[in-house]
């Protein structure tokens, strides 16, 4: 075993784990970043989700578009321009009980003054066959998990679409489509949906849209050279079966936040996303942040995780520099243990004792 004492820690090497590296190196804080190996059955690659995506046309900077791997390969030779650290391992442990936070690998006892969390979500995906990625299905060729990312795509313009999932994504992403697509078929698998009233409206609304209930996708079909060209449908109470014919799938039944790691030490919401402060990327425990898709189930964007990366790197930085970071709750707190009150009238110290926050009052207590 070995010890790896650093001051930043940074777990997951998508957007928000890379730009939080390209902050702290340069802020000289000698980051280490761990990344998972690439695994498909797990769902890890280094680089995160980008990495499954062909052509990025959304992130600022690059008007003809680049392609997911490429822009991640940027951002990574960027972090390392600045001496970034990398660790390619799984984390097997975290205790965030007391600072330094120590992680646990097969090799290595890592302690870090400040961690931050940046392991991404992952799309849920039927396990259907034709889902997987290319080349053993239509996964990038057809087959999305990111109306956002893919819908605006040359392949998908003015063509029939398909879109699985009864919740908020799902008919957020249908209705996106249907700025490009020709119509899109919502398959659902029960007749009433999750989603919230108004985005059923909206959804209900929208012509181009047409609900085929009670259904799963039992196959997606094409050619490697077409691409996606239909999907086999089976009706969940008759069990009937037939083809509908489709240029592109798209599976929109909810993300898994990355963060079974630290169940029971980071405060979370009912789905597993870390609570941050949202002004900050500061969780319940002083000196650990997230960043990225980690503590965000609304945006999900890369250039939204980039930004969150940055803001952590910065929270890091201040925490190291001793000064005060917001907390979820509205107070802050300094890495000696001092929480300053959400009205900024008062400091309570690590002992408990409360004195006043303004130099004046604290003057005339002393004398
Ligand atoms: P949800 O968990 O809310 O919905 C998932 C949907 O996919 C459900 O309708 C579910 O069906 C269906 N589904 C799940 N697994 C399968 C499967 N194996 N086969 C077929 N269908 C399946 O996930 P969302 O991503 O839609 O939303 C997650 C959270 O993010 C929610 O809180 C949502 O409100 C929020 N959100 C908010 C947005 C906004 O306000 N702009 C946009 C997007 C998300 P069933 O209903 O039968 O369980």
């Amino acid at each position: 075993m070995r010890t790896l004492d650093r001051e930043v820690v940074i777990i997951g090497s998508g957007p928000a784990g890379l730009t939080a590296a390209i902050y702290s190196a340069r802020a000289n804080l000698k980051p280490l970043l761990i990344d998972a190996p690439p695994d498909a059955a797990r769902q890890t690659t280094p680089g995160g989700q980008l990495m499954i995506t062909t052509d990025v046309e959304n992130y600022p900077g690059f008007p003809e578009g680049i392609q997911g791997p490429d822009l991640m390969a940027a951002f990574r030779k960027q972090a390392e321009r600045f001496g970034t650290e990398f660790l390619e391992e799984w984390i097997t442990e975290v205790d965030l009980s007391e600072r330094p936070f120590q992680l646990q690998t097969a090799d290595y006892v890592i302690n870090a003054q400040t961690l931050i969390i940046a392991t991404g979500a992952s799309a849920k995906w039927l396990g259907i066959p034709g889902e997987a990625k290319v080349p053993k299905g239509f996964g990038g060729n057809g087959v999305s998990a990111c109306a956002t990312c893919d819908g605006p795509l040359p392949g998908f313009r003015n063509k029939d679409l398909v879109v699985v999932g009864g919740g908020d994504t799902a008919m957020e992403e249908a209705t996106f489509l249907t700025r490009y697509a020709s119509k899109v078929n919502l398959v659902h698998r029960r007749d009433k949906l999750r989603a919230s009233k108004i985005m059923q409206d909206k959804a209900f609304q929208n012509p181009k849209i047409e609900f085929i209930w009670n259904t799963g996708v039992q196959e997606i079909l094409g050619e490697p050279e077409t691409g996606v060209t239909g999907v086999r449908l089976r009706h969940l109470h008759t069990n009937k079966e037939h083809l509908l014919p489709t240029a592109g799938v798209f599976i929109a039944i909810g993300h898994k936040p990355n963060t079974d790691l630290f169940k029971g030490q980071l405060d979370m919401d009912e789905v597993g996303y870390i609570k941050t402060s949202h002004r900050s990327t500061a969780t319940n425990v002083p000196g650990v942040f997230a960043c990225g898709d980690v503590q965000d189930a609304t945006y999900r964007q890369a250039v939204t995780a980039a930004g969150t990366g940055c803001m952590a790197a910065l929270d890091a930085e201040r925490f190291l520099d001793h000064l005060p970071v917001l907390m979820p709750g509205g107070d802050e707190v300094t890495m000696e243990g001092e929480h300053i009150t959400a009205d900024h009238q008062a400091i309570i110290e690590p002992d408990g004792s409360m004195v006043s926050n303004h130099p004046e009052t604290l003057a005339a207590q002393k004398k």
